[in-house]
Formats: C-alpha cells, sequence, structure tokens
C-alpha cells in the first residue's frame, strides 16, 4: 500500500513536468534576477520574462509577469540594487495574463505610464490566455498612458527604443528593437513580442502572425535576440555561459544566426498553420 502511494507520487510529479511551461501560473516560478547587458536586466520566471532597460533617464520595464507574481519584480530589483521608483516606462509586450497580470499594480507602485498597441488596448481587462490547458483569466485594468503604433520610438536619457506592431498571437502584439551594450560595446538587440502560434485561429490570423514574423525578418542587422519566454533565445542556457564567461570570450546573447534559424523555423511553423486552417475550412 506505502509502495503503491509513492509510485503515485512519482507519477505526479512526471505528470507535472510535463505540462509546458507556459501552461498556467500555478507551474511558474522565480528565478534569481540576473544582468544580461551593461544595460539589460531579467527580473523574470522560470517560464515567463521581464526585464529592465537601464537609461541615463531612469528605468524601462518590460511586462510584468501573472497578476499573482506582480510583487517579484520590485523583489528582483532589489537583488539587483535597482529601485522600482526609477521606472519611467512599463511596455506591455501583449495582452495576456502573463505579461500583463502585474501592471496594474506595478503603475500603482511606480507611477510609471505604460505602454500598449490600440488592438491589445482594446483587451485591457479582459486578456484571457489561452493555452494548452485552456484558462481564462482577467487581469485587473491598466490606466491608458500610452497608445503605442507601429514605427513609434520613445526616448529616455540617452537610449531610445523602437517599436513595431507584428500581430497574430494578439491583435496588438508590440516588438521592440533596442540597443544592448556589453563593456560599452553596443549591439542591436530585438524583441519578438508574441511569438506563439498557441492563440492563432483561422487562416487570416495566421497569414497576420506569418506576415508579422516576415517583417521581424526584414529588421536589418539584429545581433541578440531578447524573447519574453526563456526557451526560444535559450535565455537560462546563456546566462550560464555568460557566468562562466572568461575575459575575451565573446558575449553569449550575440548571436545573429541563431536569431535568424529561430525566425525560420518560426515561419515554416506559421506557414503550416496557414495552410492547415485553410484546409480546414477556417477562415
Ligand atoms: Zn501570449
Amino acid at each position: 500500500m506505502k509502495r503503491i502511494l509513492v509510485m503515485t507520487s512519482l507519477t505526479m510529479i512526471l505528470i507535472a513536468c510535463q505540462i509546458p511551461f507556459a501552461a498556467a501560473q500555478e507551474n511558474s516560478k522565480p528565478v534569481p534576477a540576473f544582468q544580461i547587458f551593461d544595460n539589460l536586466y531579467y527580473v523574470g520566471l522560470d517560464s515567463v520574462c521581464a526585464y529592465i532597460l537601464k537609461t541615463s533617464g531612469g528605468l524601462i520595464l518590460v511586462d510584468t509577469l501573472y497578476e499573482e507574481f506582480a510583487d517579484q519584480i520590485p523583489k528582483s530589483m532589489q537583488q539587483l540594487k535597482l529601485n522600482p521608483k526609477d521606472i519611467k516606462y512599463i511596455i506591455v509586450t501583449h495582452a495576456h495574463t502573463d505579461h500583463t497580470g502585474g501592471a496594474n499594480a506595478l503603475q500603482a507602485l511606480t507611477g510609471a505610464r505604460v505602454g500598449m498597441a490600440e488592438g491589445d488596448w482594446q483587451m485591457n481587462g479582459l486578456g484571457t490566455y489561452t493555452s494548452s490547458g485552456g484558462q481564462h483569466r482577467q487581469f485587473k485594468p491598466i490606466r491608458r498612458d500610452l497608445v503605442i503604433k507601429d514605427g513609434d520610438t520613445l526616448t529616455l536619457g540617452d537610449t531610445t527604443i523602437k517599436f513595431y506592431i507584428t500581430p497574430g498571437h494578439t491583435p496588438g502584439v508590440t516588438s521592440i528593437e533596442f540597443p544592448v551594450f556589453d563593456q560599452g560595446k553596443r549591439y542591436k538587440a530585438f524583441m519578438f513580442g508574441g511569438m506563439g502560434l498557441n492563440t492563432v485561429n483561422g487562416a487570416r490570423v495566421a497569414q497576420q502572425f506569418v506576415d508579422s514574423v516576415k517583417r521581424v525578418m526584414a529588421v536589418p542587422d539584429v545581433q541578440v535576440n531578447i524573447t519574453n519566454h526563456p526557451e526560444p533565445a535559450q535565455i537560462f542556457e546563456r546566462a550560464r555561459k555568460l557566468r562562466a564567461r572568461k575575459p575575451g570570450d565573446p558575449h553569449p546573447y550575440v548571436d545573429p544566426e541563431g536569431f535568424r534559424t529561430w525566425l525560420q523555423t518560426t515561419l515554416a511553423a506559421g506557414q503550416k498553420k496557414v495552410e492547415a486552417e485553410r484546409a480546414a475550412n477556417r477562415p
């Protein structure tokens, strides 16, 4: 009897480990915060990312995690000796609860202005996260500060970042081009704000996703891939390499070829989705 119980709990652990990382906030855990570049810090969870971009005029926070983890970002910032009150802008890549859930609380805590694209402001307070688990979850509405438009730039202190509206995963996915520095040397980083096909339904939206991937592929000279979930850009694997880096070694996040390869894979998956949706007669 005892033996059966042991086996059952082991089986349950094994099943739990097979749940996809992005499946639900219940499976997410904090990880120690870390610095990636001179001006870029990781303040996210094991399953979903949030980043601080440091400028001479204050901080920009990209994404806010699940509502349940809103206090994790200030905690992570404390580990990095960064002050949450220095956050001037909060950019939300898209209005699913894993990226926008903490925005309401962080907006209140920091007084920062929150920016999102119009398509996703329409989801404000209604944001659902329709993962394989099928959850429909709400998040607390956010004060509508900034409506990000395609091609907009945002300058804070010495830093200018550029936005691309790349719909598909949601109607208003916001992608960001921004500079990062490694011991003073400048590189071009890019964050594709909605890279998952899990919420893409119908041939029209699938085609929109494909067009967005093509758009990102056309951005010239991207050297660093920063993703809003860790796996696609091997955020943690590269962090381990960064910790072990010897003087003179290249920065493990600088990988233009890896970025292009990943986009090609994402494009192929998107094109397959378009065909599948057409074949199933789902416009
Ligand atoms: Zn999403």
